[in-house]
């Protein structure tokens, strides 16, 4: 378990032993000065808090309309999967996985991991396979891309905004709202999930 003793300049790759530091405190790059990482002190209730949260609002956010659309009197609402299912019919079959991917099935399986990591941890007890989902859980962290979508959303409401009337919907704050409970959950040092479980469950 050395690869979570050492830690990587963003900025210019030096290598560092990682020191312990106290909770607050900054390290930083000796060499070039960067920011390499803080101590915060990870409470675990919160981080399961954002997940089972960020799990209910992304049911709510797929399963409710984003937007609804109205062209003189005909009325349409569209979800994440009619959309996809849209595409697909056009023949863009890529472009609907990549979708399908990015902004459903990749920030699914985050939450879950998460939760799969965090829930046994809360009472002390050992996560099964835990090395192997802390490797899937970093490897995937840049392809849980909800934010892309949402970005991808108000571009097409402000686009279409001149041709029909454009509502946004529950789904669409649903996402709005997942983007930030999973950029907040991303922003915790997963380091530290390491340092507690070897104190706490690995006996
Ligand atoms: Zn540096």
């Amino acid at each position: 378990m050395a690869n979570h003793a050492i830690v990587i300049c963003e900025h210019c790759d030096a290598v560092f032993q990682r020191p312990m530091l106290a909770p607050g405190v900054l390290a930083r790059c000796t060499r070039c000065d960067a920011p390499l990482y803080r101590n915060r002190p990870l409470d675990l209730d919160v981080m399961l808090a954002l997940a089972l949260t960020a799990l209910i609002v992304l049911v709510l956010a797929n399963v409710f309309p984003i937007v609804t659309l109205q062209v003189s009197n005909t009325e349409r609402e569209a979800t994440l999967w009619g959309a996809i299912l849209a595409t697909y019919d056009t023949g863009v079959a890529f472009v609907a996985l990549l979708a399908a991917l990015t902004v459903f099935f990749f920030p699914l399986l985050q939450i879950l991991l998460y939760l799969h990591v965090l829930l046994p941890m809360r009472w002390g007890l050992r996560t099964a396979g835990f090395r192997y989902s802390m490797h899937v859980l970093r490897a995937m962290q840049p392809w849980s891309m909800v934010e892309v979508f949402v970005l991808g959303v108000l571009v097409a409401v402000v686009k279409l905004a001149g041709m029909a009337e454009v509502t946004p919907q529950l789904g669409m704050w649903g996402f709005a709202l997942l983007t930030v409970l999973l950029t907040l959950l991303n922003s915790f040092d997963l380091h530290q999930l390491w340092d507690i479980a070897q104190e706490r469950c690995d006996g």
